[in-house]
């Protein structure tokens, strides 16, 4: 066979080579080290949750060294395709605070377009590329046509074999298969071309010429060396229909773009042995690759299954929804990357995470267990770390969408509630009120009259009399100038005269001989005033809501 003609005959139009193309995308000018990383996803409109490991992973390998970041799209399989899937997973990324230096970007018209010199990184629109290196692989003796997709080709064996057909096995079933497909590698040119002729589509099937007895090997960067069979299937390079299959893009796309690191989801471990010996075919040098494992999740048994498309947190959508700020989801999946992620943070509370010295040796190569206990611990911490401002900014973002009334307050005067989120913030042990946004309403609605109602009741055998002579006393003594040690020896002595012990210690000795404490005094205060149990420093609240409805709170718990 004359590989050459054969070329020219399947790929008439492909006149660029793999060398102009190289001299197109000349390899990458980076520091030594610097690693280049790539997130792949097929647009199908849902953002799986478990999406955000290898992207992080990618993410920090690539800034963590100097190197690249970028965005490829991922769309030739039509039938999973959704319109739009694109810019909203970039618009979805984006709220995590992930950001690609190069790839698919979002254009000023909200429509995907390119940034770098690379491109294009769409995969539907690099059909031509593609192309021309499977012509070279045909010209190499290394691919050819054949003329039968998989289907064809299962009805080709068992139509060959209809006697036996009932009792043929799977296996043998698979064999027949085999010998139809390779029978089309031993066409000859006229063969060839007369099923050109006929009009006959073909697929591009590497020849796979692999011992399938012997093992290719390969370290993974969590998993270690791996031993697999070398590839012996005539996989498919192009479809009927000129498109790339996953196989073949990936050689090409990441050996023109510089990947240095193929990080992606363990599904994709049976296929190495067929990327191996493609990167072989294609004389391009292999990358690092990283399989990242499934995400698990326990369910009502105890038992490990995966995080599966229609569990609760598999749409990364879900967060945003379900109240979790971004930057809580984004720290909850450093914690599960890296073993000394929570270690570094209990040190580091101030600064951000891009500081943390992400570690591939910390990474685990079993699969992460999903746990909204953890996630909630960590959402805790990170929303108490949080600015006024900030946390004021991101409920605002949240309340808009899913909190009407609360969004109104909060905006119609920002500087009030934003002092409102300002107590007990800021120091070393900030207050730890909120978990997810909608827990904001609840701890802050007293602070809004018309959302002010008295939640808890007072103590069984509290005597009301004691309460009136407290709140009567406090109004007496109450002056907005004083600072909060006064403020509360003003408490301290209305307890003593009312028979309620001004020292706790001294309580604690002797509870008999007194009524109760001051901490009873506060009780009756706070309950009138927040209208519950629990609530933040008392005196701070007095001043932000003024004494004029402190008053009136205080005269309407009277009754
Ligand atoms: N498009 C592939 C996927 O979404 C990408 C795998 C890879 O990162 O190479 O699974």
């Amino acid at each position: 066979m004359d590989y050459q003609k054969l070329a020219d005959l399947l790929f008439p139009d492909v006149t660029e080579t793999p060398a102009d193309l190289e001299a197109r995308f000349p390899a990458r000018q980076l520091p030594e080290g610097a690693k280049v990383t790539r997130f792949a996803p097929s647009p199908t409109g849902f953002v799986h949750f478990g999406g955000l490991f290898p992207v992080l992973v990618g993410e920090r390998l690539a800034h963590q060294s100097g190197g690249v970041f970028y965005l490829r799209i991922e769309d030739t399989d039509a039938r999973r395709e959704v319109p739009g899937a694109a810019e909203s997973l970039i618009t979805t990324l984006e709220k995590y605070g992930i950001h690609f230096d190069e790839g698919a970007i979002l254009g000023s018209d909200g429509k995907v377009t390119d940034t770098g010199i690379y491109g294009p990184y769409k995969q539907s629109v690099r059909g031509s590329i593609y192309h021309v290196y499977a012509k070279q692989l045909v010209r190499d003796g290394l691919a050819y046509p054949c003329f039968s997709t998989d289907e064809e080709l299962e009805e080709l064996a068992n139509t060959d074999k209809k006697a036996e057909i009932k009792n043929m096995d799977w296996e043998n079933q698979a064999a027949a298969r085999k010998q139809a497909m390779l029978a089309q590698r031993d066409f000859t040119m006229e063969q060839v071309e007369a099923e050109l002729a006929a009009g006959h589509a073909f697929v591009l099937r590497i020849l796979a010429d692999g011992d399938g007895e012997k093992k290719v090997v390969n370290t993974d960067l969590i998993r270690g060396k791996i031993e697999m069979p070398v590839n012996d299937e005539d996989f498919v390079l192009l479809k009927s229909d000129g498109i790339p299959t996953y196989h073949f893009a990936h050689a090409v796309d990441d050996h023109l773009m510089g990947t240095t690191h193929v990080i992606r989801g363990e599904e994709w471990l049976p296929s190495l042995p067929k990327h191996l010996q493609l990167f072989n075919y294609l004389h391009f040098r292999l990358p690092k690759y990283m399989h990242i494992s499934q995400i698990m999740r326990l369910d009502e048994n105890g038992n490990k299954k995966k995080l599966s498309k229609r569990d609760m947190g598999a749409n990364l959508n879900d967060y945003a929804r379900m109240g979790y700020c971004a930057d809580a989801v984004v720290e909850y999946v450093l914690t599960l990357l890296n073993s000394n992620y929570e270690e570094w943070r209990t040190a580091n509370p101030a600064l951000p995470y891009t500081d943390f010295p992400f570690n591939i040796k910390k990474m685990s190569s079993s699969g992460c267990l999903f746990d909204f206990n953890k996630l909630n611990d960590v959402s805790k911490n990170v929303l108490s770390r949080m600015s006024a401002d900030r946390i004021y900014d991101e409920t605002c973002v949240w309340a808009e969408d899913n909190d009407p009334e609360l969004y109104a307050h909060l905006t119609a005067d920002p500087d009030y509630a934003k002092s409102i989120f300002a107590i007990g913030r800021g120091g070393k042990k900030p207050r730890k009120d909120f978990t997810v946004f909608g827990d904001v309403k609840p701890y802050l609605d007293f602070f809004y009259d018309d959302l002010f109602t008295v939640k808890d009741a007072l103590p069984e055998g509290t005597d009301m009399a004691d309460v009136a002579a407290a709140i009567a006393a406090f109004k007496d003594t109450y002056n907005e100038a004083d600072d909060t040690n006064a403020w509360f020896d003003k408490v301290k002595a209305i307890a003593e005269s009312l028979g309620y012990a001004a020292d706790m210690k001294a309580y604690k000795a002797d509870p008999a001989a007194f009524k109760g404490s001051v901490a009873d005094i506060s009780a009756f205060l706070r309950l009138a005033v927040t209208g519950r149990q629990n609530a933040p420093d008392l005196y701070t609240v007095m001043h932000l809501l003024g004494r004029e409805r402190t008053f009136a709170r205080l005269d309407s718990f009277l009754g």
